[in-house]
């Protein structure tokens, strides 16, 4: 982790990021905090509040906690035929490495299994993942996901990606990060030559706001220049992206930067996240207007994961519907149009 990132809520509170407020300590040690120094310098020009410090900062709403709020909203455990790994598909695992992430932040849907203890799987759960994985054919496509996989130096990563590279059935390594837009300064030649030790590597990169990718420029290109293909991942939150303009410009930014804007995620149910929480009718609302207002190649798919390890589907405006013989399509303006078929 880089000097000068803020771990502790003390550390929040000296910092004047935080409150002293009584009532935080509690969602401390409920929750991980956490800031790398290049996230607490972009907090210092937003200013105190606005969507970054509304994604990172503590707050006594956490507290509040609703009773169809999970501590495991998508049911990974549902699915864990080995420590550290989900196999809910059958041609793909997520592989949770490690445990630890570089900022945390405060609507995550795995907010109850990520945290500075448990560094990161220990050899005999990583060697029994990796056999597991061995000994399912079916299995093409690795995820790394966490917690960051990027907090792993590239010493650490490059043998559990060549090990992963040394089984001939996989042909993809896909990894979750936040990595290049919170902490830039880890993306390196040696990172990228590490993450290029094995099957073909994506990189889906999590980020929800456009003033994110200030600062993210150079890692990103130097990922795409060394022919890594990325996508992006956001959560849809209320009071950081839950308008069409902030959508609209994260979307175009993303595409500028070479990341095809891939899910949009409905938040899930994790505890203490209820004020992050936009209903599926304004998500839908917002997917609409973006339709024909921006170019097709960067809408990203709105998706809900099911509660309780169903899986994850589409939950995007609906444009066609059977109308008796014929169907009734939906133009981007809003108008129907008799269909035959
Ligand atoms: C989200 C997820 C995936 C990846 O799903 P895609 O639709 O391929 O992006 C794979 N495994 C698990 C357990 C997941 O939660
Ligand atoms: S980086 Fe991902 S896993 Fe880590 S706290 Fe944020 S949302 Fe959760």
């Amino acid at each position: 982790m880089s000097s000068n990132s803020l771990r502790t809520l003390d550390a929040l509170i000296q910092a004047d990021l935080v409150p002293g407020d009584p009532e935080l300590v509690a969602v401390a040690q409920r929750f991980a905090v956490g800031l790398t120094a290049h996230v607490v310098a972009q907090l210092r020009q937003e200013g105190g509040a606005g969507p970054l410090a509304r994604q990172y900062l503590p707050t006594v709403a956490e507290l509040a906690i609703q009773p169809q709020e999970r501590a495991d909203p998508i049911g990974d455990a549902a699915h864990a035929p080995v420590s550290g790994l989900v196999h809910r598909y059958p041609d793909r695992v997520l592989l949770k490495a490690v445990h630890v992430c570089p900022v945390y932040c405060r609507f995550c849907f795995r907010r109850e299994q990520v945290g500075p203890e448990g560094e990161m799987l220990d050899r005999p759960a990583l060697d029994a993942a990796l056999a597991y994985i061995a000994e399912n054919p079916g299995i093409r496509e690795v995820i790394l996901s966490g917690g960051d996989p990027l907090v792993m130096s590239p010493g650490r990563l490059a043998p559990m990606v060549h090990a992963i590279g040394t089984l001939s059935h996989v042909d993809l390594l896909r990894v979750h990060t936040r990595v290049p837009v919170v902490d830039p300064s880890r993306i390196t030649a040696e990172l990228i030559a590490a993450l290029k030790s094995g099957p073909t590597p994506w990189l889906v990169l999590h980020v929800n706001h456009p003033s994110e990718l200030l600062g993210a420029e150079r890692a990103i290109g130097d990922l795409v220049d060394a022919g890594i293909p990325m996508l992006s991942q956001s959560v849809l939150l209320a009071g950081v992206n839950d308008s069409v303009s902030a959508l609209e410009e994260l979307f175009r930014a993303l595409l500028k930067l070479r990341i095809k804007p891939y899910y949009l995620h409905q938040g899930d149910q994790a505890q203490g996240t209820g004020h992050f929480r936009v209903p599926i009718e304004r998500g839908q609302e917002l997917m609409q207007s973006l339709r024909g207002r921006v170019s097709g190649m960067a809408l990203p798919t709105y998706m809900l994961d099911i509660p309780g390890g169903f899986g994850k589907v589409p939950v995007g405006p609906v444009y066609a519907k059977r109308e008796g013989e014929s169907w009734v399509v939906q133009d981007p303006q809003g108008q129907d149009h008799p269909v035959p078929g």
